[in-house]
């Protein structure tokens, strides 16, 4: 058993406050005096019924973290612990996602929020040695208009390097809005060269799939994991090569699957599904990245080399520049071909209790 935070890899489903450490956020709330509900701060992951009411649930707690990243010193602190954290779980390329209008207030608009987002994405990846790169996603609860405004704001940094906008994003509630009115944003996304990576196929089944790949041309699906629902739909997307950012500790969180088990990481990848392992929300779902990777080994019977293969399909659908994903790919090469008790069960267990403990602070 190879430690699973040494193994080379990349972080393609991370949202801005849900990547907060609690200590940080239980900091952030007493000196902006704001109060925190007790199921953000008892350590316990969250547990709703996939339904409206549990989103709902969510999306209040997740917005009580939001309302006390409130200034640029908190923004820049969340972008650097981010990063941090990623590196030490053997990130070497995190796509942050930020819907900026949440922050604007405090920092005086969209642009200087996104400016110091990007901004810090440079430092910390020089600081981390773990490259952060921009996902800007707009949101399924604010006018398509916004999105549009969003898309052109996004254009204007677009690149593939520590600090540059590689994507544009569609989050919130799948079930709020009407996908085919975002079409016009993403396309304006996409004639800049940003990825395509909206969230869809985990709240809703397959048909919403089909509209968020004709509507939006995803090159990545945040989640996207009940495409397998459609075995003819799960197809055409291993065909046209779209990515899946799949996010077990989130599916179960948010009731998509009842148990660990049950999510079909295995059927996704025996279907050829390229799957990239995300965190999605740390704060709220109680696990980082490496603990994604451990329950594809402990729970779907990964081995090390099916999750070298996982890293190594992270790293294909990242939008790292060549020569970075030349550098991850032979990092897994070595990982791999290193010994496989490494640092034993011990180190593994080591890594593990003290990225939990950070979690829950
Ligand atoms: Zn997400």
């Amino acid at each position: 058993m190879r430690d699973l935070a040494k193994l080379p890899k990349a972080h393609l489903h991370l949202h801005f406050t849900g990547s907060l450490r609690l200590s940080s956020l239980r900091e952030m709330s007493v000196e902006h005096g704001m109060g925190l509900p007790s199921a953000l701060t008892d350590g316990v992951a969250l547990r709703v019924p996939a339904d409206e009411r549990g989103w709902f649930r969510f999306q209040r707690l997740y917005d009580a973290a939001r309302h006390c990243v409130r200034s640029e010193a908190d923004m820049r602190r969340l972008v650097d612990e981010a990063a941090a954290d990623d590196a030490a779980e053997g990130s070497g390329r995190l796509e942050i996602q930020v819907d900026p209008t949440s922050y604007a207030p405090f920092v005086g608009g969209i642009t200087p929020a996104v400016e110091i987002v990007l901004d810090e994405a440079r430092a910390a990846s020089a600081r981390h040695g773990v490259e952060v790169a921009v996902v800007v996603a707009a949101s399924r609860m604010r006018h398509p208009l916004d999105a549009r405004t969003l898309a052109r704001l996004a254009a204007r940094y677009a690149g593939d390097g520590p600090g540059e906008v590689v994507g544009f994003g569609l989050s919130n509630d799948e079930r709020r809005g009407d996908t085919e009115q975002f079409a016009h944003a993403f396309r304006i996304a996409r004639r800049a060269g940003l990825a395509s990576v909206p969230h869809g196929g985990e709240l809703l089944g397959p048909a919403h799939v089909q509209e968020v790949l004709g509507a939006l041309a995803p090159d990545r699906l945040g989640h996207g994991v009940r495409s397998v629902e459609d075995p003819a739909l799960l197809g055409s997307l291993v065909e046209s090569g779209v990515a899946l950012e799949v996010c077990p500790a989130s599916n179960v969180s948010l009731g998509v699957y009842e148990r660990e088990h049950d999510v079909p990481l295995r059927a996704l990848v025996d279907a050829g599904a390229t799957v990239a392992l995300g965190a999605d929300d740390p704060l709220l779902f109680g696990s980082r990245l490496v603990e994604q990777y451990e329950t594809a080994r402990t729970v779907h019977g990964f081995s090390d080399a099916e999750l070298a293969d996982l890293a190594r399909a992270s790293v294909r659908a990242s939008r790292a520049s060549q020569g970075t994903q030349r550098r991850l790919q032979a990092g897994i090469d070595s990982w791999l071909a290193g010994p496989d008790d490494d640092d034993g069960d011990l180190g593994a267990a080591t890594s593990l209790s003290s990225a939990s403990h950070r979690t829950t602070g």
